[in-house]
């Protein structure tokens, strides 16, 4: 061991979320010595709450008969993006994002139980979200307890601050403060940034979105850790960021509820949504879509907007089922049933201000604090659209269109939620990180959320499954290339 570090390895990950533990274990499959520091006092970061992964010309699917092609893939990838995603990397997930189902299940245990969509009304959304037993929580049990099984070092409560290069700057280590808050050096010949961007980080949301002072209004449902410590450490690297950095995973929320919370669920229901004008602004469906719903949200006044809904609609809820789940949090088609008793207690509470309920709509706008008159008409015409079965002014599909005419009525606010942000910083195909001349900087690998290139400017929901399945895949094939460049004796 150099006496310049504590301790050293072949491969020092940072982040224990699922890129992260992918590569730790594939490092140590293939032979390497792996360290693996995560600073929460347990795995698992964002991808815990994670349902399910995204593969194409999986065996799961094809036994199961569904005709997902890897074309179909990349060619909604780069749809999608507006080729503002990279192809090269598309390419390579694409690619090999079958095996990881594959290393999941033989290797690691995983049982998939299903193979979905996220809404069945999402126009083009393809059948790639791999669900397995426990979900991706479950996956990173068996990743941990693999890793560790394999001599993996697990270093908890220990947050990296900055990566060591030599006078080259080549990667040589990495510097961390451990669980007692002491500075440890570890000596690496690569180390791999999976910190899983920074949903949790408002400053750098405000600098790196075009919103207006989101960052501190967004609800981050997502991993506390993921505070972007992975992209400041590669920029004073010498890395760069990646032309799509700014990109967000939202989502409408309710602020003060769990996403299993049926008041919640009727709120983005595509029926009549009106933003704190009291004026309808978009057609309702894009609720199929949650990301799409959650970038129209974050754009309106106050990033938010109210969802009005009548006493018909909620009984439509309990008896006939939603329109749309969130993920297996609340499934599609399921029938509301807590909604009735949730929905009262939420608007007799006087200290909840995000629902409302009144027996007419202007006593509802005035509890909403939105002008009547607006409201009023805003009502009657929507009512006109779904009583002539057309929608002519934001076209949504007739089967959406549930008018707001029963007594009592319910207001409840939605905000902007924040699930993940994709695409800090730049890579090439082998997800090593690149300097502002485009070459790789040597031992700088860069995995998962961290990782840009697979999105532009948007998450890809029609290909549900797609930031998980990255960080799962990303990670094992950062450590084939590690070993590889180590075997070949270039790192
Ligand atoms: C509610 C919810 C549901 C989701 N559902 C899905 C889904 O069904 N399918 C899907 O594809 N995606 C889903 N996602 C997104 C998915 O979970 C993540 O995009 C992906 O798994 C991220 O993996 P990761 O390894 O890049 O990051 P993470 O899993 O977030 O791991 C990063 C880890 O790095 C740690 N870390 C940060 N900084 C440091 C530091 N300085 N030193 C040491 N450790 C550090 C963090 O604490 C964290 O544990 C969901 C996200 C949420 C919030």
């Amino acid at each position: 061991m150099s006496e310049q570090f504590d301790s050293s390895y072949d491969v020092v990950v940072i982040g224990g979320g699922a890129s992260g533990l992918s590569c730790a274990v594939q490092a140590a499959k293939d032979g390497l010595t792996c360290a693996l520091l995560e600073k929460e006092e347990h795995t698992g970061g964002s991808s815990a709450f994670a349902e399910g992964h995204a593969a194409f010309e999986s065996d799961e699917q094809i036994k199961r008969g569904i005709t997902v092609t890897k074309t179909q893939a990349f060619d909604t990838y780069l749809d999608y993006s507006h080729w503002r995603a990279d192809p090269t990397i598309v390419s390579r997930f694409v690619a090999n994002a079958a095996t990881t189902i594959v290393k999941m299940r033989d290797e690691e245990g995983a049982v998939y139980e299903d193979v979905t969509v996220t809404a069945v009304d999402q126009p083009g959304e393809l059948v790639t979200w791999h669900l397995p037993e426990g979900e991706v929580a479950h996956l990173i049990e068996l990743l941990e307890a693999d890793a560790r099984h394999r001599g993996v070092d697990i270093f908890l409560s220990t947050t990296a601050t900055s990566v060591l290069q030599d006078a080259t700057g080549k990667v040589v280590g990495v510097a961390a403060r451990d669980a007692d808050g002491e500075q440890v050096r570890l000596g690496a010949k690569a180390v791999v940034i999976g910190t899983g961007g920074y949903a949790g980080n408002p400053e750098l949301i405000d600098k790196y979105t075009r919103y207006d002072h989101l960052g501190g209004k967004l609800i981050n449902v997502g991993g506390p850790g993921n505070t972007g410590d992975g992209l400041g450490m590669v920029l004073a690297a010498g890395g760069t960021e990646h032309p799509s950095i700014g990109t967000l995973l939202l989502f409408p929320i309710m602020r003060d509820k769990t996403i299993t919370s049926h008041t919640n669920a009727a709120g983005f229901q595509p029926y009549f949504w009106v933003n704190a004008h009291g004026r309808r602004f978009t057609d309702e469906v894009i609720g199929l879509n949650f990301g799409n719903a959650g970038d129209v949200t974050a754009g309106l006044p106050g990033s938010m907007f109210w969802s009005v809904f009548d006493t018909a609609t909620i009984r439509h809820l309990v008896e006939d089922g939603n329109e749309v789940g969130l993920g297996i949090y609340v499934r599609n088609g399921e029938k509301l049933v807590n909604l009735p008793t949730e929905i009262e207690a939420d608007a007799a509470d006087e200290t909840r201000t995000n629902v409302v309920s009144a027996d007419t709509v202007e006593e509802l706008a005035v509890k909403m604090g939105v002008d009547p008159t607006v409201l009023r008409a805003e009502v009657d015409a929507y009512n006109a659209a779904c009583a002539a079965g057309e929608d002519t002014r934001f076209h949504k599909p007739a089967k959406f269109l549930l008018p707001v005419t029963t007594p009592p009525f319910y207001g409840v606010k939605m905000e902007t939620g924040i699930m993940i942000t994709m695409g800090a910083i730049r890579i090439d195909d082998h997800m090593r990180c690149l300097d502002k001349a485009g070459a790789p900087i040597p031992g700088l690998y860069s995995v998962g959320c961290d990782a840009g290139g697979l999105f532009g400017e948007s998450y890809s929901l029609p290909i549900p499954g797609s930031a998980n399945g990255f960080a799962l895949t990303s990670g094992w094939l950062t450590a084939d290339d590690i070993a590889e460049r180590i075997e070949a004796g270039v790192l």
